[in-house]
């Protein structure tokens, strides 16, 4: 056949193969050696979003993401010098609104002149790799530089993997005195049987939280752990993802700390009962100034047993650490009110204080401890008397309202700043020389511990207002 008709059957050939791409819906297209584009199919048109005059006789390079130019152009040339007979390449293309999607490409030669390519759109599974390759690294930075531990063992309990912090937990700095050793062998051997129950247990999804053991480490030095199992699939394989935090510093503060605070505890009480006992000894001191004036066997008798009240707070020194009311009774309230204000007769009288008495009710009880009671009332008026140093009014008001005896003690003294209400009844805020700030604490703790509750109500210069609630007894 003369090589005209050759061509013309060739173009025929072509033209015919070409008719079919165009309703098969594949990507295809033909370059010339160096990339020039010599024909494009529809469904490769759409995709991009092209007319075909656009690119036909363009170079395919021009349309490459720039990282990836250099990759199709060894392709081509790798082809075109017969290095290889054909290559399969991942490439980003640009589309006409501007994005670029990837192809997969196979490119072969089909004659001295042509390059055949036929495409694949790998967009979505590039992005999902990419997506997958980058959390991937995120999540292996995260757990290469946590402060936990975190790793990998095999269901029988073999070290597949551990992090940076792990291995510094264990007294190493190279992964080979871990990996493929055995991970219960690191524990104190008491604990080795807990461990393993609590693996599997894990593997049962039983329980998630935390067990606390102890490593002993190759040094023979311990650290105390929190150890959590999750059932995880690494390379394929069942197994446990261990999380372990080193708690070792935490257990040496909390211990401190239960120390620091039974101290605390012991130094308070030994203050606080101090501050007690200067209440009756304030009243026996100015009854006893009284007796010497002038005797009487109802001052005495006073001074007796504020004495006794010494003693039992002296003596029952634990009252106030103890949480609970100790003998229960039903308490006249109106008996304790009265013999509290009793005690400050003396002082009224040598202060200026006036005490204005109303009870509303004719007899109510509430339960409790009397002493303690009688204790917090005796610190309230004294409280109100040091509010008063030139004197003034205290008027103590006791009335039922529903469920609860409510009483009230009110003064004419300095008065609280509002900023400071807060820091009444913390230990030691006290704006006395002499005082200790504990009397607020104790009555708090002793109100509290009959059920009731306790405010305080004040203006600077004008007074303050104390309410006490205690459930009333039927
Ligand atoms: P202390 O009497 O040893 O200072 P308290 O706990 O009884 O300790 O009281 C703490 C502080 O609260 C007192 O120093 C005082 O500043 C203030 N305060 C308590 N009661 C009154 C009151 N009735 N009037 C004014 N200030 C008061
Ligand atoms: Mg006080």
């Amino acid at each position: 056949m003369p090589k005209e008709d050759q061509t013309k059957d060739l173009i025929k050939q072509i033209n015919g193969y070409h008719a079919l791409i165009n309703r098969s819906g594949e990507l295809i297209s033909h370059f010339t050696q160096s990339g020039v584009i010599t024909y494009i199919s529809p469904a490769s048109l759409s995709l991009l979003g092209y007319e075909t005059n656009e690119l036909l006789g363009k170079s395919i390079l021009d349309y490459c993401h720039p990282h990836d130019r250099p990759l199709v152009e060894d392709s081509f040339k790798a082809i075109t010098k017969h290095i290889v007979d054909k290559d399969r390449l991942s490439f980003r293309i640009l589309r006409k609104e501007g994005d670029y999607i990837w192809l997969e490409s196979t490119f072969l030669l089909i004659d001295s002149e042509e390059l055949f390519c036929i495409s694949r759109d790998v967009t979505e599974q590039k992005v999902l790799e990419q997506e997958l390759k980058a959390n991937q690294e995120k999540y292996q930075l995260l757990v290469d530089n946590l402060q936990y531990t975190v790793g990998i063992i095999t269901l029988s309990g073999i070290w597949l993997y551990i992090n940076d912090a792990g291995k510094r937990l264990f007294g190493t700095i190279r992964s080979e005195d871990i990996i493929g050793k055995s991970f219960i062998d690191s524990f104190h051997e008491k604990e080795r049987n807990r461990i393993q129950d609590c693996m599997k247990r894990s593997l049962l999804n039983l329980s998630a939280s935390l067990n606390e053991a102890t490593i002993v480490r190759q040094d023979h030095q311990t650290k105390q752990v929190e150890l959590k199992f999750i059932p995880t699939m690494y390379k394929e394989k069942k197994t446990y993802q261990v999380i372990i935090r080193d708690i070792t510093e935490r257990k040496k503060i909390e211990e401190k700390l239960q120390q620091a605070e039974k101290l605390s505890v012991v130094g308070q009480l030994a203050a606080g009962i101090a501050h007690e006992i200067r209440n009756p000894l304030t009243a026996i001191k100015g009854f006893t100034q009284l007796v010497k004036e002038h005797y009487t066997d109802e001052y005495l008798s006073v001074v007796l047993s504020e004495l006794e009240r010494i003693e039992t707070i002296i003596t029952d020194l634990l009252v106030l650490a103890k949480p609970q009311v100790e003998f229960i009774q039903k308490v006249d309230i109106r008996e304790i009110i009265e013999s509290s204000i009793k005690l400050f007769h003396s002082h009224a009288i040598l202060s200026d204080c006036e005490f204005i008495t109303n009870i509303n009710f004719s007899q109510q009880y509430v339960e409790g401890e009397a002493d303690q009671l009688k204790q917090v009332f005796i610190n309230l008026i004294k409280n109100s008397t040091e509010a008063m140093p030139n004197g003034g009014k205290i008027i103590i008001n006791a009335n039922v309202k529903d469920d609860f005896v409510q009483i009230q003690f009110k003064d004419q003294g300095v008065g609280i700043p509002e900023d400071r209400l807060p820091k009444l009844g913390e230990p030691f805020y006290s704006t006395k020389e002499k005082g200790t700030g504990l009397g607020l604490m104790i009555c708090n703790r002793i109100i509290k511990n009959h059920n009731g509750s306790l405010q305080i109500e004040s203006k600077v210069n004008e007074g303050t207002t104390v309410t006490i609630q205690l459930p009333k007894v039927v």
